[in-house]
C-alpha cells in the first residue's frame, strides 16, 4: 500500500489529495495543515469581511470531517511540517497545539505550502491593527477589528487585486477608505491605460488613490495608526491592510535542499516533480516557465494550484504521464461594478522579454446598443507585428468581460492568432452580444493594423508629437470637441471631411482620434485613399488617452 502525504490543505494540496484518492483506493493519505481549516475559500475572504458573504461557514469548501467521511482521507490540521529527509523518505511534523514532535514517512510526498504576504520592515509594521490578509486567522482578526474598533477610516497599502478587493469591501462597510501604491498605477498584471480606468472607478466610489508614493513608517497614535508616506504625507486611519504582495513559501523546501528557481520558487520538471522525485511541489510555491515569454514565473493564482494539485496526483499514481503545460496567468477582478481582466502577457512582460509587439485597443459594447442595458468595454490586445500571433489581452468594462477574457485565454493557450479572433464563432442574440463581438472587433482591429490598412499611434506617442509638422484632426462633433480635446487639435467631425480634404496640408503628417478610435478609422481610410500618404489614427481614441492621461475631470488620483 503507497503512502502519499501532502503538505498544505488548501487549493493545491486537497486538490491533489482527493484526486490521489480517486486514482488510488487503497494508499494511505494524510494532508498536513498548520491552520486550522482545510479547503476553505482564500478567495472569498475579502467578502466575508464586508459582509457580502454573511456566513463564515459558507468558506468552508471541506472540512477535516469530510475528507475523512467521503475520501478515508486524514486531514491533520494545526499540525506544522517542520523538515523533510529526502534520503529516508520521511517528515517531521509538529502538533501546534501540543509542541509534540513525530515523524511520518512516506512513498511520494506533495507540497503545496502556499505563498506569504511580503512584510517589509518598516518602522513600526507590527503595531496592532495593522493586517495582512491570506487565511482564515487573518480573516478573524480582521473581522474582530472591525466589530470592536468600528474604525471610520481604513488604508490600503498596495493596489494589488487582494488590497483593492479590501478596499472595495471597506467601503461596502461605510469606512472611508485610501489606497497607497508605490507604482504608478495599480494592478501591476495591467498596462496604464486599463489600470486608469480602475482608478477612476476607485475614484468614483470615494476612493482616495495614492500612487508613485511609499510608506516609510507607521506609529500607534491612541486608537488610530498613523502611516507617514516618503512625500512626506500622514495618513491616519482605524486600520491599516497591507497587501503589498506575496513571495513563495519556500522554507521548507529550502531547508531540505530542493532546488529552487532563479524567482525563489520551488523548481519543477513539467510532471511538477521537484529536483528530487519521489517530491511533487504546486500552486503558489511553485515556479515554471512562461509558455509564452520563456521566463520563469510565479502565478499566484487559485486555477493553476488546482489544475497542478490534479496533474501532480496523477503523475504520482500512473507515473510521469501528465505534462503541466504552464499557465499564462488569466485573471479577474471585481473593482465595486468595474470588471477588470488579463491574460497572457502585457506590455511590460513583452518589452523585458525582448519580443516584439504591436497593440490594438478598441472600445466595444457589451451587448447589442439597441437592447437596454449595454456598457462598454475596454479590449487591449498585444501581438506579434510578424505573423499576428496573440501574446496578450485586458478587458475592463461593466458587462460580460469574464466570457470574452476567457475566449482570448483559449486562443492564446493555443497558440492562436489575431485573425483567429475574427472568425470567432461567438454565441449572438440583442441581450448578450451583437453581430460583431467585442472579440471579433478587437481581431478586425489587429488585422486592419497588421495588413497596412490601419496606421496607429499610442497615447503615450502624443506628447512627442511635433505639433509644427502635424496636423492633429479632432474628427468627433463639434459638440464633444468643446466638452474637450487633446491640445493643438483642429475639430473637423468625419461627415463633413470629405469636403474638406483640400484644406488641409498633403505634405504634414496627419494624426486623427475620435472618441474610442472608430469614426478615426474611417476617417484615416478616407484621407490615405485620398492620396494623403502619412495619416495615423490615435488607438482608443479621446477615451483611451484621457483615461491613460489622467485627465478626466472630477478623478481624486494624486500623484506626488
Ligand atoms: P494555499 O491555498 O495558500 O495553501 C497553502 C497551505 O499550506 C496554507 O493553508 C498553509 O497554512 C499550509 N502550509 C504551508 N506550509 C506548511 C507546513 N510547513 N506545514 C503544514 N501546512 C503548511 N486566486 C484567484 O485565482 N482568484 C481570486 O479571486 C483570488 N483571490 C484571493 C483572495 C485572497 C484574500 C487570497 C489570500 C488569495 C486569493 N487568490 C485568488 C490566490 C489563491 O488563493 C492562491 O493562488 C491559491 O490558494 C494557492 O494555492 P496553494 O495550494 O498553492 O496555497
Amino acid at each position: 500500500m503507497a503512502r502519499y502525504l501532502v503538505i498544505g490543505g488548501v487549493a493545491g494540496g486537497a486538490t491533489a489529495a482527493a484526486r490521489l484518492r480517486r486514482l488510488d483506493e487503497k494508499a494511505d493519505i494524510i494532508i498536513y495543515e498548520r491552520g486550522s481549516h482545510v479547503s476553505y475559500a482564500n478567495c472569498g475572504l475579502p467578502y466575508y469581511l464586508g459582509d457580502v458573504i454573511r456566513e463564515r461557514n459558507r468558506l468552508f469548501v471541506q472540512t477535516a470531517a469530510g475528507f475523512k467521511n467521503r475520501f478515508n482521507i486524514e486531514a491533520r490540521v494545526g499540525t506544522e511540517v517542520t523538515a523533510i529527509n529526502k534520503k529516508e523518505k520521511s517528515i517531521l511534523v509538529k502538533d501546534l497545539a501540543t509542541g509534540k514532535i513525530s515523524s511520518s514517512g512516506y512513498d511520494r510526498l506533495v507540497l503545496s505550502p502556499g505563498a506569504e504576504p511580503v512584510r517589509p520592515p518598516i518602522p513600526g509594521i507590527d503595531t496592532d491593527g495593522i493586517f495582512t490578509l491570506r487565511n482564515v486567522a487573518d480573516t478573524d482578526r480582521i473581522k474582530k477589528h472591525l466589530h470592536e474598533k468600528r474604525p471610520k477610516k481604513a488604508l490600503v497599502v498596495g493596489g494589488g487585486f487582494i488590497g483593492l478587493e479590501m478596499a472595495e469591501n471597506l467601503r461596502g462597510l461605510g469606512i472611508d477608505v485610501t489606497v497607497v501604491e508605490m507604482a504608478d498605477q495599480v494592478m501591476a498584471n495591467l498596462d496604464r491605460e486599463i489600470a486608469s480606468e480602475v482608478h477612476q472607478q476607485l475614484a468614483s466610489q470615494g476612493v482616495e488613490l495614492i500612487l508613485k508614493d511609499g510608506v516609510i513608517s507607521f506609529e500607534k497614535t491612541g486608537n488610530s495608526i498613523m502611516t507617514r508616506l516618503s512625500s512626506g504625507r500622514e495618513i491616519e486611519a482605524g486600520m491599516v491592510i497591507l497587501s503589498i504582495g506575496v513571495k513563495p513559501d519556500t522554507k521548507l523546501a529550502r531547508e531540505a535542499g530542493l532546488a529552487l528557481g532563479p524567482r525563489g520558487g520551488i523548481a519543477v520538471n513539467e510532471f511538477l516533480q521537484t529536483s528530487d522525485p519521489d517530491i511533487y511541489a504546486v500552486g503558489d510555491a511553485v515556479e515554471f516557465t512562461h509558455p509564452l515569454t520563456g521566463q520563469p514565473v510565479i502565478t499566484f493564482l487559485a486555477g493553476p494550484a488546482n489544475k497542478q494539485g490534479r496533474i501532480a496526483a496523477d503523475n504520482i499514481v500512473n507515473g510521469n504521464s501528465k505534462k503541466y503545460g504552464g499557465s499564462i496567468a488569466t485573471a479577474v477582478a471585481k473593482i465595486f461594478s468595474l470588471t477588470v481582466a488579463s491574460t497572457g502577457a502585457n506590455e511590460k512582460m513583452l518589452k523585458s522579454s525582448g519580443i516584439p509587439y504591436m497593440a490594438s485597443i478598441t472600445h466595444s459594447a457589451s451587448h447589442a446598443t439597441y437592447y437596454p442595458g449595454a456598457t462598454q468595454m475596454s479590449v487591449k490586445i498585444l501581438f506579434s507585428p510578424s505573423d499576428g500571433t496573440l501574446y496578450g489581452a485586458q478587458i475592463a468594462g461593466y458587462d460580460g468581460v469574464d466570457k470574452r477574457i476567457d475566449v482570448f485565454s483559449s486562443v492564446i493557450g493555443r497558440g492562436g492568432n489575431v485573425r483567429d479572433l475574427l472568425e470567432f464563432d461567438h454565441a449572438y442574440a440583442p441581450p448578450y452580444s451583437s453581430a460583431k463581438d467585442p472579440v471579433n472587433i478587437a481581431g478586425f482591429a489587429a488585422e486592419n493594423i497588421l495588413d497596412g490598412l490601419s496606421r496607429i499611434i499610442h497615447w503615450h506617442e502624443m506628447t512627442g508629437l511635433d505639433l509644427s509638422s502635424t496636423v492633429l484632426i479632432d474628427v468627433r462633433t463639434a459638440g464633444e470637441f468643446r466638452m474637450g480635446t487633446i491640445p493643438g487639435a483642429i475639430n473637423i467631425p468625419v461627415d463633413d471631411l470629405r469636403g474638406r480634404l483640400d484644406g488641409i496640408p498633403r505634405n504634414k503628417k496627419i494624426v486623427i482620434f475620435c472618441a474610442v478610435g472608430l469614426r478615426g478609422h474611417v476617417a484615416a481610410r478616407m484621407m490615405l485613399q485620398s492620396g494623403f500618404s502619412d495619416v495615423s489614427n490615435l488607438a482608443g481614441g479621446y477615451k483611451t488617452y484621457s483615461l491613460a492621461m489622467n485627465n478626466i475631470p472630477g478623478t481624486a488620483v494624486t500623484c506626488c
